[in-house]
């Protein structure tokens, strides 16, 4: 889908849907930075062979280390210092206001998210209070580079090699599933660099169980989308089928943000985001 329908689609959706109207537009403001860097990447990643990428990613570790992503001190910190700024015209709920200083400390922080929101030893931590200012804006500056560095190493990975609950690429957690058109197979969508990757049908990758009992699915009225909760763990996952969905031009970040209405749903029944 190009930038222009998705800038069109969010329009629409902020026109449909009146009380959410604020939310359609901060993310399409988002939408337009993280577009805008991706697409200004001139690097190209360093990646090891074949074989060292097959020995990690049969180990269970994630291939992507921080000191591969493009980054450089002072473009990070002004993406992240205009993110900041939309988050607060948006009026985002954020626990804390106050802003790295400069350009090494925004890229310090850069890092320190990087490790902290990777899902390789459970979930990440979710702060008490909420995540700062500092911390939404450096993990959302983040995302274009994850995403560019994962559309160049997912052609090399074997989708039967994975099948984990966190991300193959960066280690994040899913925030989205996708059952596939023909054979329902199901996908995950990392929360982080939009990676897809292959997991099982039925079982929680937040926690691992694999107890049906334990696993609750809600289909929406028409059936294309389903939200699962975990009685385990008290996780949810939303998702989309693409048997039930019928077009074929579906775009699974935005089908994450048309489903907002689901995140808050679940939220209200006390079930958590990754
Ligand atoms: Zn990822
Ligand atoms: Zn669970």
């Amino acid at each position: 889908m190009t930038s222009t329908k998705i800038s069109a689609a969010l329009a629409q959706a902020a026109e449909d849907e009146p009380e959410l109207a604020p939310l359609y537009l901060l993310y399409s403001r988002l939408w337009q930075l993280h577009e805008q860097t991706q697409e200004s990447i001139t690097a190209t990643l360093e990646m090891a062979d074949e074989e060292a990428l097959e020995n990690r990613i049969k180990q269970g570790m994630p291939l992507l280390s921080f000191a591969q992503l493009p980054l450089e001190p002072a473009s990070f910190a002004a993406l992240a210092g205009e993110i900041a700024q939309t988050i607060r015209d948006f009026d985002v709920e954020v626990s804390d206001l106050t802003l790295p200083d400069g350009p090494a400390e925004w890229f310090a922080l850069a890092e320190r998210r990087f490790e902290e929101m990777q899902a390789v030893e459970g979930l990440p931590p979710v702060p008490e209070e909420g995540l700062s200012l500092a911390q939404r804006a450096t993990d959302l500056a983040l995302r274009p580079y994850l995403a560019w560095a994962a559309e160049r190493i997912m052609p090399h990975v074997e989708q039967d090699w994975w099948k984990r609950g966190y991300c193959p690429v960066c280690g994040g957690a899913p925030d989205f599933a996708v059952l596939d058109n023909d054979t329902g197979a199901r996908h995950l969508l990392c929360s982080r660099c939009d990676t897809q990757w292959l997991y099982k049908r039925i079982g929680c990758p937040y926690c691992g169980t694999d107890d049906h009992t334990k696993i609750v699915y809600y289909p929406s009225d028409d059936e294309v989308y389903r939200l699962y909760v975990c009685q385990e763990c008290q996780h949810y996952l939303k998702a989309i089928d693409l048997r039930k969905a019928g077009r074929e031009d579906v775009s699974l970040p935005l089908e994450r943000i048309f489903t907002v209405a689901m995140d808050m749903a679940a939220q209200s029944q006390g079930f958590r985001a990754p």
